[in-house]
């Protein structure tokens, strides 16, 4: 559903952060990306999205080539791809319920149907009661549940993390873990950047290791395999 052949990332300042990624991901898969900070994880990761474009190469997710899709196009492609970050990235001025609505306001969904699903996920994650609430009165915890919730409203058929446990407490994670694994089993594709070893060494997957723009290691079922 997603592979990159020869994918090179140059930036701007002359950096390659990503030289000759070759990568194929099957639907379903759960995928941690490990490796050094400034290693190209998140460059990987968001060329996936078209946050970033590639310097050279092909990037095809779900049949279309995302390297070489107009600019135009990209919002079409956000709507098959759920994305959640490190620092949430929620909508202060908005409730919990609004943040993950919005997705589904933006492309007309009926009133009806956007209360239904936008219930649904938050049962999921477990929130249904804080529905009204605002971000800032919510746990770190809380906020990236219901980033999770938004990533998947639109049922987009792979979710991308980059480091979402980042700014959680260990019990918080593993909570948070849980959830992805959870909607892995649903049959979402999740892809994860993370630093977090004793979850990628618990909760076995895949493993794809990058070093300076490289994948230097890709393993089923692999462990974090770096000291810290
Ligand atoms: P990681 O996620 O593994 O920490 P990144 O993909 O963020 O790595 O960064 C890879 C390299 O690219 C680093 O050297 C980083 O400084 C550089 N880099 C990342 N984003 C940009 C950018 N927007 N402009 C210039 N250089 C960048
Ligand atoms: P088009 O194919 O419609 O002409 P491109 O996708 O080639 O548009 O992008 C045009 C310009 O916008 C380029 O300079 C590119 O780097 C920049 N760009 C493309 N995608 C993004 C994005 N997601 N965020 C920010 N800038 C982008």
């Amino acid at each position: 559903m997603i592979q990159m052949n020869e994918v090179y990332k140059k930036y701007p300042n002359g950096i390659m952060a990503a030289n000759g990624f070759d990568v194929k991901i099957q639907s379903g898969e759960f995928v941690y990306v490990v490796g050094p900070s400034g290693a190209g994880k998140s460059t990987f990761i968001k060329m996936m999205y078209r946050e970033e474009k590639p310097t050279k190469g092909t990037i095809m997710v779900n049949g279309i080539d995302i390297a070489k899709l107009k600019r135009k196009r990209v919002p079409y492609l956000r709507r098959n791809i759920g994305v959640v970050f490190q620092d949430f990235k929620l909508l202060n001025k908005l409730s919990v319920y609004e943040n993950i609505a919005f997705a589904l306001e933006v492309i007309e969904e009926q009133p009806k149907v956007i209360r239904q699903r936008v219930m649904e996920v938050l049962d999921l994650v477990g929130l249904k009661h804080k529905a009204r609430m605002m971000p800032d009165e919510l746990s770190g915890g809380e906020q990236q549940r219901v980033s999770i919730a938004r990533s998947i409203v639109n049922s987009p058929k792979v979710v991308i993390a980059d480091e979402p446990t980042g700014n959680l407490d260990p019990e918080t994670s593993w909570e948070i873990m849980n959830l992805f694994e959870e909607i892995n089993s649903r049959g979402t594709t999740i892809i994860m950047a993370t630093h977090n070893r004793e979850i990628v060494n618990t909760i076995r997957h895949r493993v794809i290791a990058i070093e300076n723009g490289v994948i230097v290691r890709d393993e089923q079922r692999g462990d974090y395999g770096y000291e810290s």
